[in-house]
């Protein structure tokens, strides 16, 4: 071959590996995956969980079970098990449900009958399985009975009398129904309940007119956490006591794959809180994943673009965490909101940083 051929063969094979490195990142950016193996957890403790002012105290007690929820997940980050995304959900999340502070598992809220019915659902990115139950009156962690359905049943989603056979046949932790029982919960019902019978102001534009359910802002809350594993596999999961005076039977956006959870790997993990109706109707979680995957917005464009847009014009409150497969994530919640309790850790630092109310969250906001 004359030197001149060789040269021209160089040049071109140059061209192409500029190229094809040039478009290998235009289609990484702005998700591409988990190069650097960054291990991180996001999570929230719902939207509007809690008055607007809170003494040193109680913001002591909730801060203390917002790092001990991130501790136990990052711990099972770290050990690198195969599903360590989903661990890390899980884990944090039964965190949460122990807790009678917030609105889930022990802290669940009652309904118009004055029952506690429990929502869940949990989400890999790799396959997208998921699990959920809705419903649920006796399982002590609903997460756990969530992963349980993903893992050992043909169904997606199991409700109510069933979802509790299947709880019982696994050996999940039962407890009676009295365990969900706490009195500030039962106070919050008595007060929504009086104020029910007063005839109801005018619907406020702002709220979107008459709707059924009429929930103020402190009947809120939800838990929830995103993860990212060393895999670069990405999990979301979310549980609930629902909304305050909810009807009986009433199933909100928590367990329904779509609404208020979803993962995928090729765009990110959501968790969502807010007034779950809404979040059904938007599909919030999988709007937000689908801004990201097809329109190739960053997880922050995307959430904020449907929660501080399109749901707040139509009258919700809520927010979301978003985790993208490369570790950038996003915690958001609206105006109607106004606060959200959350809190993420990541291999950087290894510890966990956490934040309630408006209050700025350290390194994010
Ligand atoms: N989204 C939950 C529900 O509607 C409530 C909440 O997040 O505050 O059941």
């Amino acid at each position: 071959m004359d030197l001149r051929k060789r040269s021209l063969i160089v040049a071109a094979a140059s061209i192409l590996s500029l190229a094809a490195w040039m478009f290998g990142r235009a289609e990484q950016a702005p998700n591409a995956p988990n190069p650097a193996r960054k291990l991180v957890l996001v999570i929230h403790g719902g939207e509007g969980d809690l008055p607007e002012k809170v003494s040193p105290e109680v913001e002591k007690q909730h801060k203390a079970v917002l790092e001990q929820a991130l501790r136990r997940g990052y711990a099972r980050l770290k050990e690198g098990k195969k599903g360590a995304s989903l661990d890390a959900v899980e884990a944090a999340i039964r965190v949460l449900e122990d807790s009678p502070l917030f609105n889930a598992g022990k802290g669940a809220v009652f309904t118009h009958e004055g029952r506690n019915e429990l929502d869940a659902s949990i989400m890999e990115g790799k396959d997208k399985k998921a699990g959920a139950v809705a419903g649920v009156s006796i399982v002590k962690n609903p997460i756990s009975a969530a992963r349980a359905v993903m893992e050992r049943s043909p169904h997606v989603l199991l409700v109510g009398r069933g979802a509790e056979l299947f709880a019982i046949k696994h050996k999940l932790d039962i407890v009676h129904p009295d365990y969900f029982w706490t009195q500030e919960r039962w106070d919050e019902l008595q007060e929504a309940l009086k104020k029910e019978a007063k005839p109801s102001p005018p619907a406020s534009k702002e709220r979107g007119g008459a709707d059924a359910v009429e929930p103020r802002k402190r009947h809120f809350g939800t838990v929830g956490a995103v993860a990212l594993d060393g895999e670069g596999n990405l999990a979301a999961g979310t549980s609930t006591g629902g909304m305050t005076n909810k009807w009986s039977g009433r199933v909100g956006d928590s367990p329904i794959i779509g609404a208020g959870t979803y993962a995928d790997n090729e765009a990110c993990a959501v968790s969502c809180t807010g007034w779950g109706e809404y979040f059904i109707r938007f599909a919030v979680a999988h709007d937000i994943c689908a801004r990201v995957k097809y329109a190739r917005r960053s997880v922050k464009d995307a959430a904020d673009t449907v929660v501080n847009g399109e749901l707040q014009r139509a009258g919700a409150e809520g927010g979301a965490i978003v985790l993208g497969p490369n570790g950038d994530f996003h915690v958001v919640y609206n105006r109607l909101a106004g606060q959200m309790s959350r809190g993420f850790i990541t291999s950087e630092d290894a510890l966990p940083h956490v934040a309630i109310l408006d209050k700025p969250l350290p390194k994010n906001d």
